[in-house]
């Protein structure tokens, strides 16, 4: 892969635009409940700063509606953990795409921080004007964002065509080394565990994955499509009921690579007090919420993950936030963990997952992509390392 890199460029003086990817985990109060992408963005930061730069950086958080500034969409608490971890003021500035008095402040060893990038109109769409304006903010632009390297917004991929100089930033680099080395020949059987709640966009790359590995674990709402597609109940759980032909077709052209589940843990309601039940797949109820696999499902996964010569991971496979419906996920924590096998996990509640269960030193990379880590594995060409590779 032939693209710039930050440390390939002589920064002293110029005004760096960062696009790092400090979407993290938030609870009901948004306290960050993991840091590990704002921690994993500081080298690039740290970097441009003792280099003699003047450092803007950006993230997107959530889903805002564009346009619209609401506070459970500000960037404020993220500036607030980053001036703790840099020991230094990180102001955050809001409508800032147009330049103004605060570009002018910007003076070399200061960093600002710029209110979630997809508040802006033009950003999820790539607008090319919208990329343009960003672009004469800066002298440097360095997509740092390998957690959004798959889609092609405004500050992820147009924002590259015109800032004077491109580049990856350290962790957007790492990323690249580590996930290429893994996968371009993987220690064999190759087992994938594809799960969580993000059913839709997680499913139709299924198909491609199921072609590539050994084995496909499913869990989550993704679980549920697939219980569906195979005829089970699973009454009002979390699913996506039109990709299950899709479902249905990855069963059927890969048969037996897809351990479909055959308990579960259920509740009524979807609440940290709900009371939970174990029931196999065939005695759930309309009214039930699958929450978490049942132990019968876990075993037989656990005996997958053993024989793995590599795993990659992402989703949870159950409510983990939950205590009562934490196990699942947490046993296939700890069977990858004791793995002889290489693994590598992304996304962001993998992530606060694995920190949860406290085995982070266990894993074997962890990545700081969910969807952009999938499409990697998948062998798709990601839109913003496509951008560099195009200045390099
Ligand atoms: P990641 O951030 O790791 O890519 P996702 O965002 O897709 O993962 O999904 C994580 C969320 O999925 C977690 O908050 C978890 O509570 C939820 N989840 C897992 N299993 C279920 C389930 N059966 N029903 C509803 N939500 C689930
Ligand atoms: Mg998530």
């Amino acid at each position: 892969m032939n693209i710039k890199r930050l440390t390939d460029i002589d920064v002293r003086g110029k005004k760096v635009f960062i696009r790092a990817d400090l979407n993290v985990p938030q609870n009901d109060a948004g306290d960050i409940t993991d840091d590990t992408r704002i921690r994993a963005s500081v080298p690039a930061i740290r970097d441009a700063l003792d280099r003699g730069a003047a450092v803007m950086l950006t993230s997107h958080l959530g889903r805002p509606t564009e346009g619209e500034w609401k506070a459970e969409d500000s960037l404020a608490p993220i500036a607030a953990r980053l001036s703790e971890l840099l020991g230094r003021p990180v102001p955050l500035v809001r409508d800032w795409v147009d330049g103004g008095a605060w570009v002018d402040a910007l003076v070399p060893g200061n960093v600002v921080l710029l209110e979630n990038c997809r508040m802006n109109k033009g950003e999820k769409k790539d607008s090319d004007e919208l990329a343009r304006k960003m672009a004469a903010l800066c002298d440097v632009y360095v997509n740092d964002a390998f957690g959004t390297a798959h889609r092609a917004e405004a500050t992820t991929h147009g924002i590259a065509k015109h800032a004077k100089e491109a580049c990856a930033g350290p962790l957007m680099a790492a990323e690249l080394d580590a996930l290429g080395r893994a996968l371009a020949s993987p220690a064999r059987p190759l087992v994938a565990i594809v799960a969580g709640s993000k059913v839709s966009t997680k499913l139709t790359i299924l198909r491609s994955l199921a072609a590539k590995v050994d084995a496909l674990i499913v869990g989550g709402g993704i679980a549920n499509t697939f219980i569906m597609a195979a005829g089970g109940n699973i009454g009002s759980s979390l699913a996506e009921p039109e990709l299950a032909g899709e479902a249905k077709a990855i069963l059927d052209e890969h048969p037996g690579k897809v351990p479909v589940p055959v308990d579960a843990v259920v509740a009524k309601e979807f609440k940290e007090t709900a009371k939970s039940t174990l029931k196999a797949i065939e005695n759930v109820e309309p009214d039930d919420l699958i929450l978490d696999i049942g132990p019968t499902t876990v075993a037989a996964l656990k005996m997958i993950i053993a024989r793995a010569g590599t795993i990659v991971w992402n989703g949870p496979v159950g409510v983990f936030e939950f205590d009562a419906f934490a196990n699942g996920t947490r046993e296939i924590a700890h069977a990858i963990a004791d793995s002889k096998a290489f693994s590598i996990a992304g996304g962001g509640d993998t992530l606060a997952a694995i920190s949860k269960f406290g085995l982070a030193d266990r894993i074997g990379y962890i990545s700081t992509g969910g969807g952009a880590f999938l499409e990697f594995l998948e062998g798709k060409t990601l839109p913003a390392v496509a951008a560099l590779e195009a200045r390099a």
